[in-house]
């Protein structure tokens, strides 16, 4: 059982795969704070690091800990709720719970309010995973990321110092520290240490034991229209992307089709396309942005079209080439900005990075307009997700040396590299620097090879 315990524990959702039971040198399951003290004080006294795991569902492969040997503390028996309070709009709640089993508590209770991050992937992924990460949903252009919906924070550090860290106001940068250990409080506080920096920090500042989030009421169902939108090149793609941002159309559904290089799909929706719903209101303003840009098609559609589009670009994610089979490679591209206007540019370039490493370009598709954060400033634009051609001479060599290609590109290209990770090897970033800075103070025992890790280390975790 034990291991099993330790197969188990390492299998995620990246590509990076690789795993080494026998380094998960223990694995703890706690069920309540003093369990997860107890995980600490194991790891600590035995001198291993700590990798915190969550519902495995992150796609950059932070939560394997890397092919160290270490210790994992796995929250998927925390699933507490401590506190619903439809008064005041908020909850309190363990780790571990997912956002889908989430909602279905609240529902129980009010079937009209809703936590209103959810992935695609809100059936596996925690929230406190979804913390680490900064996760937003399909409608993350209004409800925002995890950071925008939570209240207050709970970790605790090596020492199993509980740090408490709580906004105080819509400045995110800004947040109220408490800790037992005065000294660190006041150093945390020097420091800036804000939910900011919590967010997307992939649990290299210690285990998230409790979140207070906000819960709020459905919006009442106003009347809504729906809109397919062709556009004749990339780059009035992209002009499009840019104005349903620059006039801020609170859009309840925007996604798009990039590319698909399968006829089932290419036939009946012709990307470059979107597939809109928002208010009727906004009637005028969706049909001039589009009027504005050469040669784009705006087609009003009725509810039954919508649903057929949707559908399609739903189930792309799981449909295979004509021959063979899709695979994601690097799941996910942010392109904002200046950037929005010369999309074909960075197609092709992207394209031609996958094909230099033998992966033929198959789907391209995204949630646009959308946001996250980069560097601790919100960013608004594409969340562009890739599937390739899997090659038949797929090695890890093949796969490995095919992300850095795309990684490389990003940096070339200044857009964001899986926007829902931030590509959390990356040294160059702000992030990055800003995670060395807090773990000077906090101690460098949790997820380390995330801040330190060599391409070669990387390599070893791609099956
Ligand atoms: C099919 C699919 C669809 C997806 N769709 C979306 C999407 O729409 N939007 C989106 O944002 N993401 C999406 N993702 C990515 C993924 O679901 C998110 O990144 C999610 O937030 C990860 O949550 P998790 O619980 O699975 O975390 P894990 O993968 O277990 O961990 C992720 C990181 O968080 C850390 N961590 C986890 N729990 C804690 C804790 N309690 N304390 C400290 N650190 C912790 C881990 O160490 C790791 O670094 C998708 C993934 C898949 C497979």
């Amino acid at each position: 059982m034990e291991r099993l315990n330790r197969y188990i524990i390492g299998s995620n959702a990246s590509i990076f795969q690789k795993i080494d039971p026998t380094k998960n040198v223990e694995v703890f399951l706690p069920t309540n704070e003093e369990e997860i003290k107890e995980a600490i004080t194991y790891a600590r006294e035995k001198n291993l690091p700590i990798t915190t795991k969550g519902g495995g569902s992150g796609m950059s492969g932070a939560c394997t800990g890397g092919v160290r040997n270490k210790v994992v503390i796995s929250t998927m028996r925390l699933k507490q709720i401590h506190e619903l309070n439809f008064g005041k709009g908020y909850a309190i709640v363990d780790p571990g719970l997912t956002a889908d089993e989430f909602n279905e508590k609240i529902q129980k209770k009010q079937p009209n309010w809703k936590f209103f991050v959810s992935p695609s992937s809100r059936d596996i992924a925690t929230l406190g995973g979804m913390m680490s990460t900064d996760g937003g949903g399909n409608d993350a252009w209004l409800a925002g990321t995890m950071v925008d919906n939570v209240l207050s924070v709970e970790f605790f550090d090596i020492n199993n110092n509980k740090i408490i860290v709580e906004r105080i106001d819509d400045d995110l940068s800004k947040s109220k520290i408490t800790c037992d250990d005065k000294n660190l409080e006041k150093q945390l506080i020097d420091k800036g240490l804000s939910l900011l920096d919590i967010a997307g920090s992939h649990g290299v500042l210690g285990v998230v034991s409790k979140l207070k989030v906000m819960i709020k009421t459905m919006p009442e169902a106003g009347k809504e229209s729906y809109a397919v939108i062709h556009a004749n090149n990339l780059n009035n793609f992209g002009k499009i992307i840019y104005g349903l941002i620059e006039h801020d159309i609170p859009l309840t559904y925007g996604e798009t089709i990039v590319e698909a290089r399968h006829p089932d799909i290419s036939g009946p929706t012709n990307p470059p396309m979107f597939i809109l719903k928002y208010p009727t209101e906004y009637d005028e303003k969706v049909q001039a942005i589009c009027n504005d840009i050469n040669k784009v098609d705006f087609t009003s559609v009725d509810l039954e079209e919508f649903e057929v589009m949707a559908e399609i670009r739903v189930k792309m994610a799981k449909r295979n080439p004509p021959e063979g089979f899709q695979m994601a490679l690097f799941e996910g591209y942010g392109i904002y900005g200046e950037n929005l206007l010369r999309f074909e540019e960075i197609i092709t370039t992207i394209n031609a990075s996958l094909m230099k490493h033998t992966f033929t370009p198959f789907i391209k598709f995204g949630h646009a307009p959308s946001v996250y954060y980069e560097d601790n400033k919100k960013i608004k634009g594409i969340i562009m997700h890739s599937r390739e051609k899997r090659p038949e001479n797929l090695t890890p060599k093949v796969v490995f040396d095919g992300i850095v290609g795309c990684v490389e590109t990003c940096e070339k290209l200044r857009i964001t590299p899986k926007p829902e990770h931030k590509w959390p090897f990356q040294k160059t970033t702000e992030k990055h620097k800003r995670l060395i800075e807090l773990t000077d103070v906090l101690g460098k025992q949790f997820n380390p090879f995330l801040l330190e890790c060599s391409l070669e280390e990387l390599a070893e975790l791609v099956l």
